[in-house]
């Protein structure tokens, strides 16, 4: 959010940290029990006036960032032309769901680096918006293992991959998120059910569904992966030779 009489421009910034919850409230709506900082966004007498940040603990917080000109020229987020980002978002790269990235960029980012394709889909300076379930059913969908050598990816896979990655935060944010946290809610404070239709992700034991689609038995494995799982089937999921660190 770009800020109007400061003597620098700049933005205000959220962390979330664990737990943090940015709400829209009307402002006769009663205060949450962790509310931290309650700003309010508009004097128009009909428009939802108030800018909530609740955080049951302290790892969250709100604060003030100068604006520096976004690295590719494209404008710095949705919602506004500005060809500014805040500073302390200028190391993260564009969002699975914004406009003016392509699957190119992608192809470009992951050929740079030599590691597990699933480790570069969750760092931030490739991709944002990620998390591991995306990750897996993404990946799923592409017909991708994340164990592959991003040095040796091929365009028409990254292709595929940023056509899944594409659908599955589509999908996801249709359904309002995955987690399986209740403290985790949307802005207006209802949990996600996208878990409901997730394809690889926490089944263990259970056919892959193209699989069996395709008349082939295969179940998906769980394998540890950096203190969380992946989940992946091992038939049309083909694990490379040799699997990068
Ligand atoms: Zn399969």
């Amino acid at each position: 959010m770009e800020l109007d009489g400061l003597p620098e421009p700049a933005a205000l910034m959220a962390h979330l940290g664990m737990s943090g919850q940015l709400l829209v409230e009307e402002p006769a709506a009663p205060d949450e029990k962790h509310l931290k900082v309650r700003l309010t966004l508009s004097d128009m007498p009909d428009a939802p006036a108030e800018l909530r940040f609740v955080d049951q603990r302290i790892f969250g917080g709100m604060f003030l960032s100068a604006l520096t000109a976004t690295s590719d020229g494209g404008p710095g987020g949705a919602g506004s032309m500005s060809k500014f980002i805040p500073q302390a978002a200028a190391h993260i790269a564009r969002d699975v769901l914004d406009p003016v990235r392509s699957a190119e960029d992608l192809y470009t980012s992951l050929r740079k680096k030599t590691t597990q394709l699933k480790r570069a889909i969750l760092d931030q300076e490739v991709i944002s918006g990620v998390g591991n379930i995306y990750a897996d059913e993404a990946l799923w969908a592409a017909g991708l293992s994340g164990l592959r050598n991003t040095a040796t990816i091929r365009r028409f896979e990254v292709t595929l991959l940023n056509e899944a990655l594409i659908d599955v935060m589509t999908r996801a944010l249709e359904a309002g998120g995955t987690s399986f946290d209740s403290l985790y809610v949307n802005v207006n404070g209802a949990s996600g059910y996208f878990s409901r239709s997730l394809n690889a992700y926490g089944r263990e034991g259970e056919p892959c569904l193209r699989c069996l689609e395709q008349g082939r038995q295969s179940l998906i494995r769980r394998d540890p992966f950096m203190g969380r799982s992946s989940y992946s089937c091992p038939v049309c999921q083909p694990r490379p030779r040799r699997i990068p660190r």
